[in-house]
């Protein structure tokens, strides 16, 4: 199970959890065969609104002449050419589409409208025109509207075809049980041999309070492969687990191997080894993926449970400031680390600050907030003018002696009674 969206609102979270399925080799092929009735439908109604598309396209300029506009919210649920469409498809079922619920149809077509709306919207410039599915893309799904489906403990259950004589009703199980309140519509999904369902819940506020008594402020300094965590005492969270430094030297070894295949012969990208080994990699990417999750999940709820404040650093100048290889970014999970806190945060809730993009936690000596400026800079190497090593901290007013990525942690931790903090709500106040 893992966590895929999450939205807030007034008293409840709307959270959307992902189940793993085990269904029986008989059901699988029923997985499948749903699957491809939706795929079916998108493109078939994808065919048919090309053309109501085109000739939208054609009244557009029409009615413009005139002066006149036809909205292009409108389109999808007012236009009578589309409306038509879907009633036909609908008419026109062959007699063995009633074998699959109808709601998988319905389902197509509404979202295929809702890709549709959004294209047309120029509120949304980066959504391109929904495309054609093919049955060789690697995720293959289907969609089902509430109340269409049931839940019971590790169970769920989605209804029959109308004229399906041969099976009963399609009954897939998880391992965790589902929640009691779900909502809206559940997607199932296949990818890389494993079956998936993503269930929406509506989860009440009262249900995420903690019962941990969290107090005390944490600072966070990332740095590549470590981070640094300063609440009173120093510590140092590794992100080099043991079990990756074994996945990332055989993602290595794998790499090789295929550039070494590439460089031989070109023709080689289509063969039988030459995916094999690719297959192996991308599992091992996906290993590499679910492990770093889970790490970072626990992580972050001990993160979460311990401290009532929480101070990191803004990202955006970490990345600019490191300037070191994507590779070592990724590894340390910057974004996913941010992303996962913030929405822990307002779930606990704790409070997490920002640091300003301005403030200096790398140049400020914790001790006397003396600030280096100028050729006394430290960087990635250390400094030049002073020969100090890239992981010292010294202080030219007090003489303090310090570790560079601990002194910066102090400084997050300190950054409520700093200057820049002042500063910035001072001038947040004089706008509000
Ligand atoms: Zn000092």
């Amino acid at each position: 199970m893992k966590r895929q969206s999450d939205k807030k609102t007034e008293n409840a979270f709307i959270r959307t959890l992902v189940y793993r399925l085990y269904p029986s080799k008989a059901d699988q092929v029923r997985f499948q065969s749903y699957c491809d009735y939706r795929r079916y439908i998108w493109n078939q109604y994808k065919d048919e609104s090309d053309h109501a598309y085109q000739r939208y396209r054609y009244e557009k300029t029409y009615y413009a002449k005139l002066g006149m506009k036809v909205k292009a919210k409108d389109f999808c649920s007012k236009y009578p050419t589309l409306i038509r469409t879907k009633k036909q498809i609908n008419h026109d079922k062959k007699a063995w589409e009633y074998q699959y619920p109808s709601k998988i149809a319905l389902m197509a077509m509404t979202d295929y409208d809702n890709a549709m709306s959004n294209f047309i919207n120029k509120a949304m410039p980066d959504w391109g025109k929904p495309k054609f599915r093919s049955k060789r893309n690697p995720r293959q799904g289907f969609k089902l509207p509430a109340k269409s489906f049931k839940l019971s403990g590790k169970t769920i259950t989605v209804a029959k075809g109308r004229k399906d004589k041969k099976h009963g009703n399609l009954v897939l199980k998880t391992r965790q049980e589902f929640l009691d309140y779900p909502t809206g519509t559940v997607s199932f999904y296949m990818e890389k041999g494993r079956y998936y369902v993503a269930v929406p819940y509506i989860i009440p506020k009262e249900k995420l309070k903690s019962n941990t008594e969290f107090k005390g402020t944490a600072g966070i300094d990332l740095n590549v492969n470590h981070y640094n965590l300063y609440d009173g005492q120093h510590q140092v969270i590794d992100l080099n687990m043991k079990q990756l430094k074994f996945y990332y030297e055989r993602i290595k070894h794998y790499q090789r191997l295929l550039a070494r295949k590439r460089k031989f012969d070109k023709k080689n990208i289509g063969s039988h080894n030459y995916l094999e080994t690719k297959t192996k990699l991308q599992r091992d990417y996906s290993r590499v993926v679910n492990i770093q999750n889970d790490f970072l999940q626990k992580l972050v709820l001990k993160l979460c449970q311990k401290y009532e404040r929480i101070i990191i650093e803004d990202l955006d100048v970490k990345h600019m400031k490191m300037g070191i290889s994507s590779k070592g970014l990724h590894r340390s999970m910057f974004g996913a680390f941010r992303h996962v806190l913030t929405y822990k945060c307002e779930q606990y809730p704790n409070e997490l600050i920002v640091a300003d993009r301005l403030y200096p936690s790398t140049q400020i000596c914790s001790k006397c907030q003396y600030r280096k400026t100028g050729d006394e800079k430290i960087t990635l190497w250390g400094n030049k003018k002073h020969h100090t090593k890239h992981n010292e901290y010294i202080c030219y007013q007090c003489g303090a002696e310090l570790d560079r990525d601990e002194n910066a942690s102090i400084n997050l931790y300190q950054y409520l009674e700093s200057k820049w903090y002042k500063e910035k709500s001072r001038t947040e106040k004089q706008t509000v």
